[in-house]
């Protein structure tokens, strides 16, 4: 019997498959930690990403973006009311009051404007009321028909909660003689006017900006 000569036969190892099959695993296994790597840095990015355009939009949970917190949509809270203390007026930017977050846009815009350029020429515009509740406008006009004796001399000075333009954004109420009376003589230009005779203080949105404004009325009763 002849044996077989020896390098007729040739073991798989002398190729070297079991060193070259651990070269392969090893860069498999490098391959997917890089791709590993590359995923989570993506992932990293994406979330920066997001969370910086998340906090820079003026998210208010309500899921409309066109919304923020200053937008009367987002007012009235429960129990707010609108009150301001006469003693201490509010600026017509303080947006975070509801009597002024809750004012309507245009008229707010209006008396932003009017009272930036008051301030330059050294005139404080200051409001002591803006947008008021129902229930707050109903207080008024019970508190004023005590002092007053009569619903009808009452109703001069303070209309119901339905005839209120406070209670729906549309008036504004001016703190101090000397601002509201500059805001008398140049307000149409923002399209702001006086609408009550008897009332120096109360300014609506009346006219056009430039417009002329209406006559007075004589007082709040004569509002419908
Ligand atoms: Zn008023």
């Amino acid at each position: 019997m002849t044996r077989q000569p020896r390098e007729t036969y040739v073991s798989p190892e002398r190729y070297g498959f079991p060193k070259t099959s651990a070269v392969v695993m090893r860069r498999r296994i490098a391959a997917i930690i890089v791709a590993v790597l590359a995923a989570a840095s993506i992932a990293v990015v994406m979330v920066i990403a997001l969370v910086t355009s998340a906090t820079g939009m003026p998210f208010d949970g309500s899921g409309a973006g066109a919304n923020s917190p200053t937008t009367a949509d987002a007012y009235p809270a429960d129990g707010e009311t609108g009150a301001i203390d006469l003693n201490d007026p509010i600026s017509p930017f303080s947006i975070e009051h509801p009597a002024v977050a809750r004012l309507d846009p245009a008229l707010r815009d209006a008396i932003q404007a009017a009272a930036s350029d008051a301030e330059a020429e050294g005139v404080s515009i200051e409001l002591t009321s803006g947008w008021r509740s129902a229930d707050y406008q109903a207080s008024l006009l019970s508190n004023a028909i005590a002092d007053y004796g009569s619903e009808e001399a009452a109703r001069e000075f303070v209309s119901t909660p339905q005839a209120s333009k406070h209670v729906t954004g549309e008036a504004i109420d001016i703190a101090r003689v000397d601002p509201a009376l500059w805001l008398e003589q140049y307000g149409n230009a923002y399209g702001l006017c006086r609408t009550f005779a008897n009332e120096s203080w109360h300014f609506e949105l009346a006219t056009t900006p430039g417009g002329e404004c209406p006559a007075m009325l004589a007082d709040a009763s004569e509002a419908q």
